[in-house]
């Protein structure tokens, strides 16, 4: 199948800035795609380049497998949603979305055709007659949504689509925003800074970092299996700790399930793959000893924040509601933390060093 979007060897540079730095990126037909990093990883210039408002110095950008790296942005059969949606607030909500199809002289009833069923597809037709000082912050969201699908661009660009919702209405949209990209069958790339927006909404993701993509796949491979510290690190908490702070015994048994592991690699077990027991295990079980020194309750689970073993790195664990009552784990406890092997990754050495930095812009 031919890529509906497909970036080559794209580079560019501001500068002393490599913003884009050898990005190689395919995107299917119908595809929900996310591109995901903290600020400043060259994720909005890698747009802008696909949308043509940015120039790459080196690669190129292809459509449906045709070069558009030398055509101006209205040239390519792709369209983009800004971060402001810019609608037009003389016209009502019908005309916000009749006007580019419109200017392309469509004639009158294709336009009515296409009209009618965006604003179906944007759940808009009960407004179709409003101003947009007259909708709240979701529907004007919706609106420019439903003005970027009327015009049937293969591809969708949207830079941070959501993040001038608040919270409960982010969720919402987040629904609708995934159930419009389905039914209008357009491919749509996503620029969040946000992870979980990102493995909500999207069928794949890229994990940007320093202009580069560390890792790409399905929302529960960039999770579960993440395959460097960065990407450990920035999507969802985790624990990163050296091998070496496993005693001998542990690390042989880990290595029954996991092969021989090189010593100077870290390990990242997520917290809600930690158990917490009062006693020692036994011989099979895989586990690192723990000081217990906060807990925060969260409602529905408890965050347990400690160190391990005799090391004093900090070791965090998730405990549901049931497994906290039956713990109670108090500050001061010495505890056991135990993991099954197959929920302990071993990453890929951190060649850039970045991984603790991205940590610190996803807190
Ligand atoms: P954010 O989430 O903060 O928008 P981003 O991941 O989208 O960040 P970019 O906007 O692509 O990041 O910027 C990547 C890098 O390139 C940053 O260091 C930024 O300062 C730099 N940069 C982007 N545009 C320009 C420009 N026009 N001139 C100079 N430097 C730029």
């Amino acid at each position: 199948m031919t890529a509906a979007l497909e970036g080559r060897g794209l580079r560019r540079q501001f500068g002393p800035v490599t913003a884009v730095d050898g990005v190689d990126l395919e995107i299917m037909p119908g595809e929900f795609f996310a591109l995901l990093g903290p600020s400043g990883c060259g994720k909005t210039t890698l747009l802008r380049i696909f949308a043509g408002f940015e120039t790459p110095d080196q690669g190129s950008v292809l459509v449906n497998g045709a070069d558009v790296t030398a055509l101006k942005p209205n040239r390519r059969p792709l369209n983009m949603m800004f971060q402001s949606y810019a609608l037009f607030p003389h016209m009502t909500v019908w005309r916000n979305v009749t006007y580019g199809l419109e200017m392309e002289r469509l004639e009158e009833a294709e336009i009515r055709k296409r009209a009618g069923e965006t604003l179906e597809v944007t759940g808009l037709t009960d407004l179709e007659d409003r101003k947009p000082h007259e909708l709240s912050g979701g529907q004007r969201q919706r609106v420019a949504l439903a003005r970027a699908l009327v015009k049937r661009p293969k591809v969708l660009l949207l830079d941070e689509p959501l993040s001038a919702l608040d919270r409960g209405l982010r969720e919402q949209m987040q629904v609708e925003l995934k159930r419009a990209q389905k039914e209008a069958g357009i491919a749509f790339v996503v620029v969040t800074h946000d992870q979980e927006e990102a493995l909500g909404l999207a069928d794949r993701v890229a994990v940007m970092q320093g202009g580069r993509i560390r890792q790409i796949g399905t929302p529960r491979e960039v999770y579960d299996a993440p395959e460097d510290e960065f990407v450990a690190g920035f999507v969802g908490s985790n624990n990163i700790l050296p091998v070496a702070v496993l005693s001998m015994e542990m690390r042989t048994r880990l290595a029954r399930t996991l092969g021989p592991i090189e010593s100077d690699r870290q390990i990242a077990i997520r917290p809600e793959r930690l158990a917490l027991v009062t006693t020692q295990p036994g011989a099979d079980t895989l586990y690192l000893k723990i000081k217990i020194l906060e807990t925060v309750y969260h409602g529905a689970d408890l965050i347990v924040a400690g160190e391990a073993g005799d090391t004093r790195r900090p070791l965090t664990v998730r405990l549901s509601a049931g497994a906290a009552d039956r713990i109670q784990p108090k500050r001061g406890d010495d505890l056991y933390a135990v993991v099954e092997p197959i929920h302990v990754r071993v990453l890929a050495p951190d060649a850039t060093g970045a991984g603790a930095l991205g940590r610190d812009v996803a807190k």
